[in-house]
């Protein structure tokens, strides 16, 4: 840990004495969440699974799993991807050691699955059994206009459970396979994205909790888990009273919240921010620091909702806000529980978090 060594890792020591709010990582490779921990990561607090799914040895079966016209397509797909996904999160628990992790389900824009090239159609057609017209046809009909706005997040789990159920069938059987091997039981936080209703997150719920069960009845174990959501549209925020009757966390996705509520594509934003920025329009560039007034103020009352429900409800942020020190600040004052950063940022997180914890004294 060079970069941590010396008077500044004193520094460090000092600021984790002070702070308040727990710092956490955004990492879905294990190379990254052993990086997040030498940087003083206490947890996952988002882990992307969609960017598993791009793997070059697995795209052909993701694309396969997405053009599949009916479930036993999309089942026959998901049971080779199962494996691989377990896999992944073994190795996740295992260097995270008994702390929490955060595990999205899958939230992929669809249209950057699908395949362009012939030879790509030619790949899915011969794993899937189909010719590469049909295939054609299927992937024309999932073309979206605005695929940020479109069928991904929960909207894929609900019309494709199969999809999450393979997930947290991954997630459980490998938690209990570390459980059995090292001893520390991981501690998974199952995350359901893109949510704005109460009735989205109870249906995925019980997909995520009857796997468990599944699970647990073939290992002769049980984990402890939590399922929660990520709030990153208004809807959410302003629901999160009854959301919060469901979910057991919430954690705000400022990216896709400050793009639903400002209306800006999170995309396209640096084109003209810069000029609002100068022109005193926003205080800052909201995709970097939380903007207070309109994204700030819809989170609080999510946090205050969602408390009113459930008290003990744990709340955390993973957008990239979440490791931008005035945004680290607004979290303080919210009385979020934690923060969540790329592993780079995670010193900064922990100091930023210490230094308002001291303002707030
Ligand atoms: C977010 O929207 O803030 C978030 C963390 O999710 P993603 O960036 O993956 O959409
Ligand atoms: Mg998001």
């Amino acid at each position: 840990q060079p970069e941590l060594a010396g008077d500044f890792g004193t520094l460090m020591v000092w600021a984790d004495e002070v702070r308040r709010l727990k710092v956490r990582t955004n990492a879905e490779t294990p190379l990254d969440c052993r990086t997040a921990r030498e940087f003083g990561a206490e947890g996952i607090g988002l882990c992307r699974t969609e960017h598993m799914f791009f793997d070059a040895a697995r795209i052909t079966a993701v694309r396969q799993m997405i053009l599949a016209s009916d479930e036993a397509g999309r089942r026959a797909a998901l049971d080779k991807l199962l494996p691989e996904q377990r896999a992944d999160f073994t190795e996740i628990f295992e260097v995270m050691a008994g702390l929490p992790c955060t595990i999205r389900l899958l939230d992929p824009p669809l249209h950057e699955f699908l395949p362009h090239e012939e030879s790509e159609f030619e790949e899915v057609a011969k794993a899937a059994g189909l010719d590469v017209e049909t295939l054609r046809r299927r992937a024309a009909e999932l073309h979206e206009f605005n695929p940020m706005l479109g069928h991904r997040g929960c909207r894929l789990g609900v019309t494709y459970p199969e999809i999450y159920e393979m997930q947290a069938r991954a997630i459980f059987e490998a938690a209990c396979d570390v459980a059995e091997k090292s001893g520390a039981a991981p501690v998974p936080e199952v995350m359901i994205p893109l949510v704005g209703t109460r009735r989205e997150l109870e249906l995925m719920k019980n997909v995520v909790d009857r796997a468990a069960q599944a699970v647990f009845a073939d290992k002769g174990r049980t984990i402890d888990y939590l399922v929660g959501t990520m709030i990153e549209l208004p809807r959410a925020c302003l629901r999160a009273g009854e959301i919060a009757e469901v979910g057991e966390f919430f954690s705000f996705g400022t990216n896709d919240l400050t793009q639903t509520t400002l209306g800006v594509s999170r995309d396209d934003a640096g084109r003209f921010l810069t000029t609002y920025v100068e022109k005193g329009i926003y205080a800052r560039d909201p995709f970097v620091s939380i903007d207070v007034e309109g994204v700030g103020e819809l989170i609080g009352i999510a946090a205050e909702r969602g408390r009113a429900t459930r008290p003990d409800i744990k709340l955390g942020i993973c957008g990239e806000h979440g490791g931008d020190p005035a945004s680290i600040a607004f979290c303080e004052a919210t009385g979020l529980d934690y923060v969540s950063a790329s592993p780079y940022r995670v010193p900064i997180a922990r100091l930023a978090a210490a230094q308002a914890a001291l303002r707030a004294r």
